[in-house]
């Protein structure tokens, strides 16, 4: 190698490109803005005094979900994990179930799946995507499953796998008619994990409302938040029913009497924080318009470090760029943690993706197919500040 002196290390130029895109630190990986009526709205329903499970708010909220994403229905609940967990209980997932995750994704979807009594099959990711791989994922099933009196079951381990959850990974579309051609050939409930997406389509169509069911977060981190929250999309007129009544204390409606038919969840998004919600609702189109903007100016300032690339939409989709990402070439990535280093020491949160589902300790028994694309990607993902009023 020539004029290694004189070249300035490869940490130090990508705390350069996040400079000259974003001015100096120290900045958050993600903050929400409260821009709009916030205040406004709270007050509301304080002064209204329904700040809990009942109240405009929160009908206000799902109405407007409704309308945002075209779903036909949206239960409001108290955050994505927990949207997560029902929905998947909805689909039939039942004690002993396998049901099919990335490996590359936040902990909730594998604990939803636990919350069942059920057991995550880590299934690999694409690097176009950053999400679950369709091919790669038959080629698995064709392997390892078969069907038996219409259900799916693992050669392997005897079990039924029940469903598989692709997740739209910061908000980047995965393949999801890939997904949904696998999951009709092999008998599969598809729920989608959209935690990240609100605001994100595939050929013009939300993601969350192409599965049977679609789970969003509103977590302080995401894209709008409720504080904490979640929702469960279906255009299902009954499981939207029951996805109401088991997230209700499953509480049969009448006058005075404390009738429950099952045993359900306290998991309804309070008013208080539907009225956060519904203030956030209104900034959304500023929120996604200014990430988008980010992901631009972060793409030009990135486009001069040629072991690096900022992650771009998939083609025929739409992104909200919920958390910016930094890919690494293969080369690079052994300087990862370096750059991380230097990233967050110069007041720039930056963060790795997170740990893969079978490399945690209480997983790793979990049965799993190869997954090598998804393990290079946690060798080489940095996230980079995302806030969306970080440029003007
Ligand atoms: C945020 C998130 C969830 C839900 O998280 P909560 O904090 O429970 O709202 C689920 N899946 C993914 C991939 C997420 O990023």
């Amino acid at each position: 190698m020539t004029g290694v002196a004189s070249q300035a290390s490869l940490a130090a130029q990508v705390v350069n490109a996040i400079h000259t895109t974003i001015g100096s630190g120290p900045v958050a990986l993600h903050e929400p803005r409260f821009a709009g009526n916030e205040w406004l709205y709270l007050k509301e329903c304080l002064d209204s005094t329904y700040v809990s499970s009942v109240g405009r708010f929160v009908d206000r909220f799902e109405a407007e979900l409704v309308e945002y994403t075209g779903a036909k229905h949206a239960i409001a609940v108290v955050n994505g994990t927990a949207a997560l967990h029902v929905a998947l209980q909805l689909a039939g997932v039942e004690r002993g179930d396998e049901v099919l995750i990335p490996a590359l994704s936040f902990i909730a979807t594998a604990n939803a799946v636990m919350y069942c009594g059920a057991i995550p099959h880590f299934v690999d990711s694409e690097e176009r995507t950053l999400g679950l791989d369709p091919a790669a994922l038959r080629r698995h099933l064709e392997l390892i499953a078969e069907l038996r009196s219409g259900k799916c079951v693992n050669r392997d381990t005897g079990r039924v796998i029940r469903a598989v959850v692709p997740m739209h990974t910061f908000g980047h579309p995965v393949d999801i008619t890939g997904v949904q051609s696998v999951a009709h050939d092999f008998s599969l409930v598809l729920v989608e994990d959209a935690a990240e997406s609100l605001g994100s389509t595939i050929d013009g169509r939300h993601a969350g409302t192409i599965g049977v069911m679609g789970t969003l977060s509103f977590n302080g981190n995401k894209t709008v938040t409720t504080g904490g929250g979640g929702a469960i999309l279906t255009n299902d007129p009954a499981l939207a029913r029951r996805a109401r009544h088991l997230t209700t204390t499953a509480k049969v409606a009448h006058r005075w009497e404390f009738l429950h038919d099952e045993v359900g969840y306290n998991y309804r998004l309070p008013n208080l924080n539907a009225a956060l919600g519904c203030a956030q609702l209104e900034q959304l189109p500023d929120f996604i318009e200014a990430k988008r903007r980010l992901f631009h100016r972060y793409r030009s300032a990135f486009s001069e470090i040629p072991q690096t690339r900022i992650v771009e939409e998939p083609r025929g989709c739409r992104s909200n760029y919920w958390l910016q990402a930094l890919l690494l070439d293969d080369s690079a990535a052994a300087q990862r943690d370096e750059i991380l280093e230097a990233t967050n020491g110069a007041g720039f949160m930056t963060r790795p993706v997170w740990t893969l589902g079978h490399r945690l300790q209480h997983f790793s028994q979990c049965p799993r197919m190869d997954l090598s694309v998804a393990e290079s990607l946690e060798r080489r993902v940095i996230n980079l500040p995302s806030s969306p009023h970080l440029v003007r």
